[in-house]
């Protein structure tokens, strides 16, 4: 492909991919396919001769687009979202076309210092406090092995890595019964097996892990020779939102000298809202805690975040360092590669930064609403609702033209609003609830609402 098809083709799929997502109400969520029809559907043998990206591209419409299960659909309610924001599919394009490897500093100088700011931007946006350092994995599987592997190294003195676990004390780490399967795959995958992540149960509406349960069964293993290495708490576990009081947690894992990890890897987007940090109260004695900015929060797959007390133990169970990638003369920067299990590693910080940018943490229609001259934020947002009113005229009636300006809006069908007073003038009400509201309907609602308000003055 030369760059002149290059550029004709990117902006083809550019096109083609707002086209998309502005066709998506229209498809349905899960595509109505038989297992093995796009299988059978595909030539069975690779092609011996190039062909044109015309028919490449037909294809695509053709065979791949109707075997798709549309994760961007507003009325899709399984599993968790995956949401992926225009902003941040707009970096992946860039990410895409620059193709870099980032797992050294010099491998892409802007990469990985553009991701220490935004892992501290989110440390800031989610009320941790300052003493995280992070890095971006690619999912919270593989963050969760990566603090699994570390709590082990640690109990071990380090040996694990080296010797294997023949011969050592059988390590041990605790949860609740509500975790994620990502947690039981770490275990596997660390080699500390099954039968020793110990299952704590569960009481009350938050079905969290019982303490002194959990204390018991330390107390327990360790009577009995074994090694207990760590904890692992939940914060919004995958089949009921279940979630451990990470305080009563954190203060057991102290006691005994253990690791603790927390999974907020879904719920943790909720905890920009200060108004919902109580959930998970105690996190900030974590050792680590994942969350996944690629689910709730609109960065495109895969983005996962994991803050890390204490970098130093995660390298220490993770760097290799081949003659190869050694950086000679620059100690002090960081090398990420060090702190996953994946060598090689997308530039996945500029999608975060590309989002967080365009819509800033409150997220939206009230601040993009008070940049505006001619509006006014008349009560700041409460959780989902905010209200404000269109200074008009002088000379205007404020309240009457308000009214007509809801009439005016209800009218034109796009949206609708109510109106309600403050202080016995007239506001404009904007709540957001609907399950299946996208930024893309709160964009529509801002152009809706400036649009008809500045028809009316
Ligand atoms: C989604 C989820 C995971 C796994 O996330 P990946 O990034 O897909 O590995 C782990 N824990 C919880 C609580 C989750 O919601």
């Amino acid at each position: 492909m030369n760059s002149n098809e290059f550029r004709e083709w990117s902006l083809r799929a550019a096109e083609w991919g707002a086209d998309y997502r502005n066709s998506l109400r229209e498809r349905p969520v899960r595509p109505l396919v038989e297992p093995g029809e796009i299988f059978k559907s595909i030539d069975a043998a690779p092609p011996e001769d190039g062909e044109t990206m015309q028919a490449i591209f037909a294809d695509f419409e053709q065979k791949i687009l109707p075997g798709m299960t549309h994760w961007q659909h507003p009325r899709f309610f399984a599993y968790f979202p995956a949401n992926a924001a225009p902003a941040s599919v707009v970096a992946e394009y860039l990410v895409s076309a620059m193709a870099a490897q980032c797992m050294l500093w010099q491998t892409s100088p802007a990469a990985t210092e553009l991701e220490m700011r935004v892992v501290d931007w989110m440390r800031q946006a989610l009320g941790l406090p300052a003493g995280f350092s992070g890095v971006m994995q690619d999912s919270a599987s593989s963050a969760t092995l990566a603090a699994v592997l570390t709590m082990r190294e640690r109990a071990l003195d380090w040996q694990g890595n080296n010797s294997g676990l023949q011969g050592q004390p059988v390590v041990r780490v605790y949860s609740s019964d509500q975790v994620h399967t990502s947690i039981d795959r770490a275990i596997w995958v660390s080699g500390i097996g099954e039968v020793n992540l110990v299952r704590i149960p569960v009481a009350g509406r938050f079905r969290a892990m019982q303490t002194a349960a959990l204390e018991a069964a330390i107390v327990a293993d360790r009577e009995n020779g074994m090694l207990p290495a760590g904890i692992i708490a939940s914060v919004g576990g995958t089949s009921t939102g279940g979630i451990d009081d990470v305080a009563a947690v954190a203060a057991v894992a102290k006691r005994h000298g253990l690791y603790l990890h927390v999974d907020a890897a879904w719920a943790g987007s909720a905890m920009i809202c200060p108004e919902f940090r109580h959930f998970w109260a105690g996190a900030e004695h974590a050792d680590s805690i994942v969350f996944n900015p690629h689910k709730w929060l609109g960065a495109q797959f895969d983005c996962s975040m994991q803050f890390i007390r204490q970098p130093e133990d995660l390298v220490r169970t993770l760097a290799i360092k081949p003659e190869f990638l050694k950086t000679h003369g620059r100690d002090g920067v960081i090398n990420y590669s060090e702190w996953s299990v994946p060598l090689g590693r997308r530039f996945r910080a500029l999608k975060l930064w590309f989002l967080l940018r365009a819509h800033g943490l409150e997220e939206g229609l009230a601040a993009w609403l008070a940049r505006e001259p001619d509006f006014e934020i008349v009560t700041e947002p409460m959780l989902s609702l905010f209200s404000f009113r269109h200074l008009a005229a002088a000379g205007v009636d404020l309240d009457e033209h308000n009214l007509r300006l809801v009439s005016a809006i209800n009218d034109d069908g796009r949206i609708y609003l109510t109106q309600t007073r403050v202080d016995g003038q007239v506001a404009i009400r904007f709540q957001v609830g609907q399950f299946e509201t996208t930024v893309a309907d709160v964009d529509t609602a801002f152009e809706v609402i400036t649009e008809i308000a500045r028809s009316l003055s």
